[in-house]
């Protein structure tokens, strides 16, 4: 490849990725690359700091590598990222590290989810204990185990930290970590090319099964199936399973009985929201993860009350202030802090209201929130529209009257058909049961 069309990939993906992230920080950072070298499958990008490498690996560096392959219709392409103070003038280029990409294990793992980097506190303690225990002699001690807990506490740390501690003892040990919805869409997928063999097969001969966010086999009824007979084969010949759940096993609805007490006949441990002590903590072992210093204590205390509910929203925001005090070359403050706060309304406690499904929908569905309240009764508007109202009854617990009110003025039993319709629809409905969970998974998000 050229260099200039190397260059031009290179916006334009910046470009791509700033749709996704917030903009101005991407385009900030991003901004202060500069492409190093290029070849045919490789395109090696140099970058000021080591903050900076870790803060594009993280939160971008994925999607950077996904643009870049769909552009240049090449699966090999690749991004390496080396650290080199970017200067635009002729100085001879400093000694060259290459820095490592985040590696994909065998077993669909990342490499960055550890128990070392895992901060245990009050909240979390048990689930971390439990897991390190199965994870140190699998198949032995609770099987299975059911973590669940909200969003973006680490329950996604926590399954694949089990899954790398295995593989670090025993690199031979087959370990597979999906999600249920994975879990789902490939065993459509195995169905319709008559590949159902191999997929049984690659769950059904794990050593260490762990499956994530089993919540959304809710209402799939084949899945159930399927994973039910899983289950059973790895139980009884003493394999692990780990599951996860944003919720107790009991709690998901639409499962049958016989998995929800599989489910609960192991052990069941929860992680609730992080408490101060664990916030600061948390802030305090990524401040040194990402090498920077921060003087004032203060801002720490600020950010960990002020910055966000859980422990996702809490790192996210930490990044982004140490990204902009280093890209903008200014001190972190609270004022810096107060500002990308301000930036990012949905870092602080996120509540959804009957406002923000009608948004959801409508940006989901590319239909007007106008025609979401409005009075016709086409066939594109009235689907929507009913998934609106049930996820209003659903996720906010809204009553009828009140969603009735904010759809354009309408009776509430109108609401409660519309609600007991897509209840029903649901149920004979693949499609539709993923068009609503995928909006419900925006909104809990
Ligand atoms: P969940 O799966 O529960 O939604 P994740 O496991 O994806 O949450 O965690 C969200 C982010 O927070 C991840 O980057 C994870 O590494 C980090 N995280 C969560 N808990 C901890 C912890 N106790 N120590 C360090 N990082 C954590
Ligand atoms: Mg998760």
């Amino acid at each position: 490849m050229k260099r200039k069309d190397a260059e031009k990939l290179w916006t334009w993906c910046i470009d791509e990725v700033s749709r996704n992230e917030n903009p101005d920080m991407v385009s900030g950072i991003l901004s202060t690359t500069m492409i190093k070298e290029v070849t045919r499958d490789l395109l090696i990008v140099a970058v000021d700091s080591e903050f900076i490498r870790g803060f594009i690996e993280s939160r971008m560096l994925e999607l950077l590598r996904e643009q870049c392959r769909e552009l240049t219709k090449n699966d090999q392409f690749d991004i390496k990222l080396v650290v080199e103070k970017v200067s635009r003038d002729e100085e001879p280029p400093a000694e060259v590290e290459v820095a490592a990409t985040p590696q994909r294990n065998q077993g669909n793992l990342n490499s960055k989810y550890t128990f070392r980097n895992f901060v245990v506190g009050n909240t979390n303690q048990f689930a971390h204990a439990v897991c390190h225990g199965v994870a140190k002699s699998p198949g032995t001690l609770y099987n299975p185990l059911f973590v669940y807990g909200g969003v973006g506490l680490g329950k996604t740390h926590l399954l694949q930290a089990v899954g790398n501690f295995v593989l670090e003892k025993n690199p031979g040990a087959s370990v597979v970590y999906e999600t249920s919805e994975f879990f789902l869409s490939e065993m459509i997928d195995a169905l319709s090319t008559g590949k159902i063999k191999r997929f049984k097969k690659k769950y059904r001969s794990a050593d260490v099964l762990l499956i994530d966010d089993i919540q959304f086999i809710s209402g799939k009824e084949t899945t159930q199936e399927e994973f039910f007979h899983t289950f059973n084969e790895l139980h009884n010949t003493g394999k692990q399973i780990v599951l996860s759940s944003d919720r107790p096993p009991h709690e998901i609805q639409k499962v049958e009985r016989r998995l929800v007490s599989r489910f609960e006949s192991g052990m069941v441990a929860d992680i609730q929201a992080p408490d101060y002590e664990l916030r600061m903590a948390i802030l305090k072992r990524k401040a040194k993860e990402l090498n920077v210093h921060i003087e004032d204590e203060q801002v720490l205390h600020y950010l960990a009350t002020h910055g966000a509910s859980n422990i996702r929203q809490l790192e996210g925001t930490f990044i982004t202030l140490v990204g902009k005090a280093q890209v903008l070359r200014i001190a972190v403050t609270k004022e810096l802090v107060d500002d990308i706060l301000r930036d990012r309304p949905a870092s602080n406690v996120r509540i959804v209201t009957i406002d923000t499904v009608l948004q959801a929908v409508s940006d989901y569905y590319g239909v007007d929130r106008g025609q979401l309240t409005g009075k016709r009764r086409n066939r594109q508007v009235v689907k929507p529209r009913q998934v609106g109202m049930f996820l209003s009854r659903e996720v906010v617990g809204a009553t009828l009257d009140d969603i009735g009110q904010h759809f354009g003025g309408r009776d509430h039993s109108t609401v409660l058909y519309a609600c007991n319709k897509m209840d029903e629809d649901c149920q004979g409905d693949p499609n539709l049961q993923q068009e609503v969970a995928e909006i419900r998974r925006r909104l809990e998000s």
